[in-house]
């Protein structure tokens, strides 16, 4: 709760009091897309990944938790439900168990999915994903060669994670499944090195699916792209996103690696009551009003948008999915 007395000490007094007499946003009927962070252990150590800066306790969300959370979300609209967080996912040992039971409870349209550097990822685990109902895997790989990829992911074993993804198409097929989709994405970041067109033309027989980004600072992470100054407009992310940590805690987004702005704990609250409750909507206003100065997190954030890529286009009633396409297009080009 660090941040939420920071900034209730902070909030205008406008804020302040149209939370506590108005009404309250019911943003659970907003949210598109939920983060479940199971673990935020990782074996690896990845130049782009703010992991190695984390100061905050290590852990692995236990099954009783998770549980909660789902039952509790399991009516909303979500479209997308990632188990990822600031961790390799594989190293829950209850992962394959927490996709089963996340699979039965939420409707068949929401998407289970979690990212993975791969290195864990053997056929049998893989063949426990399918039949967990793992709608898809979004695997990490962001080189072609072997120099590189101890560069990138600061662990010397390319060939391996190669082996691990190159089969998992075919063991598809044997089973005669779709599903987990494979999606890989290409970096665009310094350290790589390497052009898209080439990643891909390397990763493509062994992926249904790319899945590019570009690299950004996770807040005060890293230092990839410049933060944009004058007028800003919110990222969107809270309007559409929830996303609780390991332990329970209820944040901000994924950006907020270090747990810094934290809204309540979901062992002694609801996750409803969390997002209905002063901080979090006063978040909410201080993005729909941008006044960024008065949440530091975000004021310093690289995902804010500027005000010449939000002229550009109007977003307002475009599905999430494609509203995040066109500003990841936008934003591509202006970085
Ligand atoms: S501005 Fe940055 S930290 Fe704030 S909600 Fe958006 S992505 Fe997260």
């Amino acid at each position: 709760m660090k941040l939420t007395e920071e900034q209730l000490a902070n909030l205008e007094e406008g804020i302040r009091f149209d939370i506590n007499y108005g009404e309250r946003r019911d943003i659970t009927k907003e949210i598109r897309i939920f983060l479940i962070e199971t673990t935020n252990y990782c074996n690896f150590n990845c130049c782009f990944c703010p992991y190695e800066k984390m100061k905050r306790k290590k852990g692995t969300m236990d099954f009783k938790l998770f549980k909660k959370i789902i039952d509790e979300i399991k009516e909303w609209n979500i479209e997308d439900l990632s188990l990822t967080g600031i961790g390799e996912p594989l190293l829950d040992p209850k992962i394959t168990e927490k996709v089963k039971y996340a699979r039965e409870k939420m409707p068949k349209e929401c998407i289970i999915e979690f990212n993975t550097n791969a290195s864990l990822l053997t056929k049998e685990k893989f063949i426990s994903l399918i039949e967990a109902g793992l709608d898809e895997l979004r695997i990490s790989a962001f080189t072609t060669n072997y120099e590189n990829y101890k560069k990138i992911h600061g662990f010397n074993n390319f060939n391996k994670v190669k082996d691990n993804i190159k089969n998992l198409k075919e063991i598809k097929k044997s089973l005669g499944v779709k599903n987990p989709i494979i999606s890989m994405g290409f970096f665009n970041f310094p350290e790589s090195q390497e052009t898209r067109n080439d990643w891909f033309r390397y990763w493509q027989p062994y992926m249904d699916k790319e899945d590019s980004w570009e690299a950004h600072n996770f807040s005060d992470g890293k230092n990839y792209k410049q933060v944009p100054k004058g007028k800003r407009f919110s990222c969107g992310r809270p309007f559409i996103m929830g996303d609780i940590l390991w332990n329970g805690d209820v944040c901000i987004c994924c950006a907020d690696y270090e747990g810094k702005a934290v809204y309540g704990n979901v062992r002694n609250k609801s996750v409803k009551e969390i997002m209905l409750s002063l901080p979090y909507q006063s978040m909410l206003k201080i993005h729909k009003e941008r006044k960024f100065e008065l949440l530091p997190i975000c004021d310093n954030c690289d995902q804010l948008i500027p005000n010449n890529l939000r002229n550009k286009i109007t977003i307002k009633r475009i599905p999430y999915k494609i509203r995040h396409q066109i500003l990841k297009i936008l934003k591509w080009k202006h970085s």
